[in-house]
């Protein structure tokens, strides 16, 4: 754990107690602060109890008073579409609002750093899609590489979690647009921004907001190195806005699919190809086409935001090479699940929105494709320009007959559940033919989130192919 500082001896409240919560209860009473810690929800209450942590009720009048910080969780509004009611009170008493990643940068760095040969890093990751895949390929790089590596942020570990640094360490965040948004302070070396495509609008009053909170990563702290991906525009601008001129390294510039060799310093994936140029040169090729843990274009951006963030490290490409080769991919997200007779099991149950399920689709010639949940608004009619790869579709959950409509010509099936879809897909499939679930659709009609939804397809894959 990283106890936090600055609070010692004195109040602070603690809004939300999920897991992330609980570990800043703890991080705070650590560094000897006194916690006021409340939940709306009764479960998460009790189990906070359960863990040893007196809960006071926030939300009665004055319950602020003489509070030097109130800390909220990601998931609770703090601006738009309104502020929860406690945060809006510290709004107008003048109470701090801050989060967990804002409590961790004012209190990872110790005075027996000192001591170390190699200073401790942080390298941050945010964007719109890839967050979690960039952070665990960088976290598994450093871990083939040697280098002493702990991961934590929206990936699953709060980060006060944390253990204090070791020599030479190097921390790997995933951070969302809510945790920037409100972090006080954000300052890693290393910060690395995927892409960008509309989510989460209502939390950010639109996409101008939804920006200007990943941008923060950058503007806030000044990290020694920007890795930012070009291939839309916030990119480019942000790009610009990071370098003093054309040629500063400070920023390194990645796509997918576009070729950049300018005077800077670039890493971009094409036609299977991973490149790496500094001043116009070519320095590093990587074929990344076997790679079954990065399939797609989509996992080569990721791939090159990953090696880009390791390279000013003093990691060798060689090596870096190496590395990429053995990731396995994280569950849910493009993982290879089976295979059987040619016929390879693709679960990307994490493609709830349609701009990921573009991705998977483009990843696969030949696509027997499960699809369907709980629909979300706009439908996947844009989904129309990916579909030549779908040999068929099998469909499922609430949106099965909405989303029939919306694929026009592409041949497919009604199959209301999982079970029914699996086994379909696998019947018909030919060999070179991927069965990829990739719903473009959340998982609560059927399941209560998308890891049940991923389990469940991987366990039908399982019994039907005996794997
Ligand atoms: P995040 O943490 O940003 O949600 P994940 O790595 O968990 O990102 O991936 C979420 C979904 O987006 C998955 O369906 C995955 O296959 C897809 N995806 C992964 N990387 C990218 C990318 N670079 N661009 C677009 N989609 C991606």
């Amino acid at each position: 754990m990283i106890p936090v500082r600055g609070y010692d001896g004195r109040r602070v409240a603690v809004l939300g107690l999920g897991r992330s919560g609980l570990a800043t209860v703890r991080a705070l009473v650590a560094g000897g602060a006194e916690v006021l810690a409340w939940d709306d929800s009764p479960e998460a209450r009790e189990k906070a109890e359960a863990a040893g942590v007196a809960v006071t009720d926030l939300t009665r009048a004055r319950a602020l008073e003489g509070v030097a910080a109130l800390i909220a969780s990601p998931g609770i509004p703090h601006l738009y579409p309104e502020p929860h009611r406690v945060i809006a009170r510290a709004l107008e008493e003048g109470v701090p609002v801050d989060n967990d990643i804002g409590l961790f940068f004012r209190s990872f760095a110790t005075a027996d750093w000192d001591r170390f040969d190699v200073m401790p890093k942080v390298i941050a990751v945010t964007g719109s899609n890839g967050k979690s895949t960039t952070t665990a390929l960088i976290h598994h790089i450093l871990q083939v590489a040697g280098r002493p590596t702990q991961m934590a942020g929206n990936i699953g570990r709060g980060v006060l979690d944390l253990e204090p640094a070791a020599d030479g360490e190097v921390v790997v965040l995933e951070l969302s647009s809510y945790q920037t948004e409100l972090a006080r302070a954000l300052t890693p070396d290393i910060a690395v921004f995927t892409n960008l495509s509309p989510d989460h609008l209502d939390r950010h009053g639109g996409p101008g907001g939804y920006f200007a909170a990943k941008r923060r990563l950058f503007a806030e702290g000044g990290p020694d190195r920007a890795v930012i991906g070009v291939d839309e525009v916030e990119g480019r601008f942000l790009a610009n806005q990071m370098a003093e001129a054309p040629e500063d390294e400070r920023v390194i510039r990645i796509s997918s699919g576009q070729k950049l060799d300018g005077l800077g310093w670039s890493v971009f994936a094409r036609k299977g190809f991973l490149s790496e140029y500094r001043h116009g040169r070519q320095v590093a090729s990587i074929d990344l086409r076997e790679i079954a843990g990065l399939p797609g274009a989509h996992n080569h951006q990721n791939a090159c935001a990953a090696y880009a963030a390791v390279r000013p490290l003093g990691l060798a490409p060689k090596l870096v090479e190496q590395a990429l080769a053995s990731f396995e991919g994280l569950p849910h997200r493009s993982q290879l699940v089976g295979e059987r007779g040619g016929v390879r099991f693709v679960n990307d149950s994490k493609a709830t929105n349609v701009d990921s399920a573009a991705k998977a689709l483009q990843a696969f010639p030949r696509i027997r494709w499960i699809a369907g949940g709980l629909g979300k608004d706009g439908g996947i009619a844009a989904l129309a320009p990916y579909l030549q790869p779908v040999v068929k579709a099998y469909l499922i959950g609430h949106s099965a007959r909405d989303f029939a409509l919306q694929i026009g010509e592409t041949p497919h099936e009604i199959c209301e559940t999982m079970e029914c879809a699996v086994a379909r897909a696998a019947e018909e499939a030919q060999p070179g033919e991927v069965v990829l679930l990739a719903p473009a659709a959340a998982s609560f009609d059927q399941y209560p989130n998308f890891e049940k939804r991923g389990e469940d397809f991987t366990a039908r894959v399982a019994a039907l192919i005996g794997g």
